[in-house]
């Protein structure tokens, strides 16, 4: 990793911890990231021509694989008539209604740029809406890295240790209640004083690993928000397009008020919507009074690698991506828990988790040994696989992997293991 550890050295010094955001800076596991140069398929290619079998996908996005021919093809075709024109277009009506017609919870739905802005404006509408000032999210769940989240959240703010931050003024994070994932009745309490304006999860969490909802829960959210007057919000940035078309909402059968999207809407280009029920939503700017903006909301470039992206989405693709998925979770999981660990799937989202049993809450996650994951991945990765660098990520397969790609995938990750 001759020129990776070069680059790192140089980037140290001109961006914080030498990259853009924290995780990929592998400060939980052994070693130092590879400086990726180019990608194709399901394989990553870094600075000194190693490859490596790619299992985060850009965390998630890359449903159909790097480069794939029509998203390439979408976005120049899009670069040749100008990259950004701050106005109405053609491409984000087509879209906004491809994704309404997707997506269950959907029947209006605004555009962003990111995952963070999408569940930062969800949840000021939620307030300007209900007139109410508190939220409750779930321990473990990352929603991006604005104020009213950082609370308790998962992702890179756990693999730091630290799953707040320093910057948020107590007052906001006092607004924030959590309640642990897989209980009601936590749930139910922080809903009964009546100030909630607004209940945000993963619908299936996958930052703090690839968390299964127990049977009844996501329901039980939507009809206690229901109840007392809050707004339920999946955030769906992770599952939306990944576990169905229209993601976590049709893949359990429950709809919330409004639900997030991101990643896979963009294509791999940074773009991301929030949406929901019209009468909640029509409380937007310009129409109503709950204000929201952003230049690059809606960029032709992002909408053209999205809506490439979401025509490839066919039911024979998601069977394809499915049946990639069961093979590995066949071959793999007995052999995990074999060594003492555990394995959890939904779909096409996986996490090995170094505890013998799966985790069912952020609390069983913390119980996981650390160490040994931070081993596992280096070993892993020395041998061409490479996965999340933190326990509280999920893996993200793409349709693209092939027979000798699973095969590979298997016997390298049992090796590693055996390792240990
Ligand atoms: N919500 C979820 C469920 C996410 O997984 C993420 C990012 N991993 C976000 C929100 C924030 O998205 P972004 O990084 O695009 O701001």
């Amino acid at each position: 990793m001759k020129r990776s550890q070069e680059l790192l050295a140089r980037a140290k010094k001109r961006i914080p911890g030498g990259v853009n955001s924290p995780v990929r800076a592998f400060s939980a596991v052994e070693g130092d990231p590879p400086f990726i140069k180019r990608a194709q398929g399901c394989w990553l290619y870094d600075e000194d021509d190693n490859q490596y079998l790619d299992l985060i996908g850009s965390w998630g996005p890359m449903i159909a694989g790097h480069a794939h021919p029509a998203v390439v093809k979408a976005i120049q075709e899009a670069a040749v008539d100008g990259s950004s024109f701050g106005a109405p277009t053609r491409g984000e009506v087509l879209f906004a209604e491809e994704l309404c017609a997707s997506h269950p919870a959907l029947e209006m739905v605004r555009l962003c740029s990111s995952g963070t802005e999408s569940t930062m404006h969800a949840i000021r509408l939620a307030r300007g809406y209900t007139q109410r000032d508190a939220i409750v999210k779930i321990d473990g769940c990352y929603h991006g890295a604005h104020e009213s989240m950082l609370v308790e959240a998962g992702s890179g703010v756990a693999t730091f240790a630290n799953p707040g931050s320093p910057g948020i003024p107590a007052a906001f994070a006092n607004l924030t209640r959590t309640s642990p994932f897989n209980d009601l009745s936590t749930l139910e309490d922080h809903l009964k004083k009546g100030d909630v304006a607004a209940v945000i999860l993963e619908a299936v969490p996958g930052n703090m690993g690839c968390i299964v909802p127990a049977k009844g829960y996501l329901k039980g959210v939507v009809e206690l928000c229901a109840r007392y007057g809050a707004v339920s919000i999946f955030d769906e940035v992770m599952t939306g397009f990944r576990l169905s078309k229209g993601g976590a909402s049709e893949y359990y059968g429950v709809v919330p008020d409004l639900v997030c999207l991101g990643k896979i809407v963009g294509g791999g280009l940074p773009l991301a919507a929030f949406g929901g029920k019209a009468e909640i939503m029509n409380n937007l700017s310009p129409v109503g009074a709950v204000y929201q903006a952003g230049t690059l909301s809606g960029n032709p470039l992002a909408v053209a690698a999205g809506r490439a992206t979401l025509s490839l989405l066919t039911p024979d693709f998601y069977q394809r991506l499915n049946s990639i998925a069961e093979k590995i979770d066949l071959r793999l999981r007995s052999f995990v828990e074999e060594q003492g660990f555990s394995f959890a799937r939904v779909g096409s989202m996986f996490t090995i988790f170094f505890r013998s049993k799966a985790p069912r809450s952020y609390a069983e996650v913390k119980e996981c040994d650390f160490q040994k994951f931070g081993k596992f991945h280096s070993i892993a990765l020395s041998k061409g696989l490479y996965f999340p660098p933190s326990q509280y990520e999920a893996v993200f397969l793409s349709a693209c992997m092939t027979e000798e790609d699973i095969t590979f995938l298997v016997e390298n990750t049992k090796e590693s293991i055996l390792l240990l």
